[in-house]
């Protein structure tokens, strides 16, 4: 899947779509989730443009996935998660039920989450 530059997330990286930003580098923006899945419930994005987990690892460099997944545990722990714990999902695809076409990892907590997937 080739990555599509008017994906809702690209809007917001080019600024044409207003976020709650939760932190930002060079290389990486998260922002709170439009519709809170849990109390806590933020989206990390890498700025380059990778559709999902799958190309993100598959053609990143290794240092830039591992600074993502680095600053994915620095934002957690930023957000006060790393005691009560937290919830990282990277939907991938359509098994995977991701909507946005831009690789995000979704981090949830401050709340007990119950079960990884729910029955359908
Ligand atoms: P996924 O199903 O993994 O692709 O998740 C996409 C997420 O993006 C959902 O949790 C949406 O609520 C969230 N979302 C969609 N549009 C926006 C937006 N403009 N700002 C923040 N979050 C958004």
């Amino acid at each position: 899947m080739s990555y599509d530059e008017n994906n809702i997330f690209a809007k917001i990286l080019r600024g044409e779509i207003p976020n709650d930003t939760v932190y930002e580098d060079d290389a990486v923006l998260a922002f709170n989730d439009i519709a809170p899945q849990a109390p806590v419930h933020v989206l990390v994005i890498p700025k380059g443009p990778y559709v999902s987990l799958d190309d993100f690892t598959r053609d990143a460099p290794a240092e830039e996935v591992g600074r993502f997944f680095k600053t994915v545990g620095e934002i957690a722990r930023s957000l006060g998660l790393d005691g009560g714990g937290f919830r990282t999902i990277a939907n991938t695809g359509a098994d995977g039920g991701q909507e946005v076409p831009h690789f995000h990892v979704h981090i949830c907590g401050g709340r007990r989450l119950g079960r990884m997937i729910a029955k359908a």
